[in-house]
């Protein structure tokens, strides 16, 4: 018996391993163990380079992952993997954790729990979804799977993206820069949902230039397959797409059960409820990540928004609490960006429907300008999207469609949304200038002093 405390860990990913390594920081091995327990084959792996690992981009998939099992333990972290857990009982303080190797279950107790065991991906319940050929895109595992269908046996063939989410669009300029023939398919009016419909409507108008089929307002009713069970095609209510491929970018949602199951609460939004600690309802029990539920700082309402930058913010967070430290996450606007080709995306705050949804009164302004000085050849083109409270002039919200320079404009749109600045000092603000880099007046003052003049 060594009277060490037992830190235990469900999950070897951003959330569970950003605790596991700020809590080695300030607790030595042996006043604290640190056990993470991981049901897959890699930690700290990182989902959003999947993307460009299929199309190409690095060909070792161990590139993906920030540190190896191997580097958290020579860290005094104790990574076990392919380890499920399978039950959580809080009263004993006890985990059910199965090897998959050993084909044995055992029981782990602990002194404190850390839930980090991300999202589930939405898989729609349709005839045919689980047949050969069908992808889902969440794990190296599935990233491995789907670049190997796409190289060994694909390429040129038809590809089909349910779902026109920036997963789902990432995918899909993946599978075209492998040369395959892809139909993205979406059930909303337009894709990337998380923007406005006239913003969405630049990206679409962006899909198709690039020499993507894009199908909207389109509900997939079923895969058929042939007889070895393999996808050969997509049934929609508009009709039947050829697919040899299909990656479905559908969704995700909080993977609480485990949580559930041991009485841990759930929020109204479906991840697991923490305070600004990231501690759950029960004493000594933590959670960061995807299963998460967070504040949204400009609408006041919980949320459950499964990105990568959240998970690692509130590991570290959680690492410092449970080892006797103060720290707190404060909330989330929501600021994301991507991009499809030489299109770049990128969106913070509320766009219209989350504004009217909160109860705001607002304008919008929009503005079309260039990412560089017009004298520039093929000066890249950017339209700034603006939603500001009525009278106050507050931002609530930004969004941004354009090329190269245009995405990580965003950021500067997040850090005056966060701060609750007005439309009016946004206009003042000192932003860098130089040819090269942005017209005299930024597309995002153009875009303030637009808004500022409306409310
Ligand atoms: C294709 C793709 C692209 C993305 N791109 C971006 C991006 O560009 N920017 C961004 O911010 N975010 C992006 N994300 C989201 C980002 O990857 C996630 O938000 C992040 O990985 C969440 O980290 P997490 O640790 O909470 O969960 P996860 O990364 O899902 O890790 C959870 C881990 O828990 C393990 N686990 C689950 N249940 C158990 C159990 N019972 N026992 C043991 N282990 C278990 C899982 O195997 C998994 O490894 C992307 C995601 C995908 C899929």
């Amino acid at each position: 018996v060594t009277g060490r405390e037992r830190l235990l860990i469900i999950g070897g990913d951003a959330g569970g391993m950003s605790a596991a390594a700020q809590a080695r920081r300030r607790a030595p091995a042996d006043r604290l163990e640190i056990v993470a327990f991981e049901k897959g084959d890699y930690t700290s792996y990182g989902a959003c380079g999947l993307p460009y690992y299929v199309a190409g981009e690095m060909d070792d998939p161990e590139e993906l992952v920030s540190r190896t099992p191997d580097e958290h333990r020579s860290q005094g972290i104790d990574v076990r993997m392919r380890h499920e857990v399978i039950a959580v009982d809080l009263d004993a303080r006890v985990l059910r954790v199965r090897d998959s190797d050993a084909g044995a279950d055992r029981s782990e107790p602990f002194d404190q729990l850390v839930f980090a065991n991300g999202a589930e991906p939405i898989r729609p319940r349709l005839p045919g979804v689980d047949a050969q050929g069908v992808h889902g895109i969440q794990t190296i595992g599935d990233g491995i799977a789907l670049r190997e269908h796409v190289v060994k046996e694909h390429v040129g063939d038809r590809a089909v993206v349910v779902g026109g989410g920036y997963i789902g669009l990432e995918m899909a300029e993946a599978m075209h820069e492998r040369g395959m023939l892809v139909t993205v398919i979406d059930a909303g009016p337009q894709p990337m949902s998380t923007l406005d419909e006239d913003m969405g409507a630049l990206v679409a108008a962006a899909i198709r230039k690039i020499g993507l089929e894009l199908q909207t307002e389109t509900r997939v009713q079923a895969f058929e397959t042939d007889e070895d069970g393999h996808v050969r095609a997509v049934v929609t209510e508009h009709g039947t797409i050829p697919a040899d491929i299909v990656v479905l970018g559908t969704g995700v949602r909080p993977n609480v059960r485990l949580a559930r199951d041991a009485g841990v609460k759930i929020g109204p939004s479906g991840g697991v409820k923490t305070d600004p600690r990231m501690a759950t309802s029960v004493p000594g029990v933590w959670a960061a990540g995807d299963c998460v539920e967070t504040f949204h700082r400009i609408s006041r309402r919980p949320v459950a928004i499964a990105l990568g930058t959240y998970a690692n913010k509130q590991g570290r967070v959680v690492g410092e609490n449970a080892t006797g430290g103060y720290a707190t996450f404060g909330g989330v606007i929501g600021t994301a960006i991507t991009k499809v080709c030489a299109y770049e995306i990128g969106r913070t705050g509320l766009n219209e429907e989350e504004a009217r949804d909160a109860g705001f009164e607002f304008v919008t302004a929009t503005i079309e300008s260039t990412t560089r000085a017009h004298y520039f050849d093929g000066s890249p083109e950017i339209t700034v999207k603006i939603v500001a409270e009525k009278r106050s002039g507050r931002l609530l919200g930004a969004q941004i469609v354009g090329r190269e320079g245009a995405a990580k404009r965003i950021d500067v749109m997040a850090a005056a949304i966060w701060n609750e600045m007005t439309a009016d000092e946004f206009v003042q603000l000192d932003l860098g200038y130089a040819p090269p880099f942005s017209p005299v007046w930024d597309p995002t003052l153009i875009a303030a002093r637009k808004a500022a003049a409306m409310r």
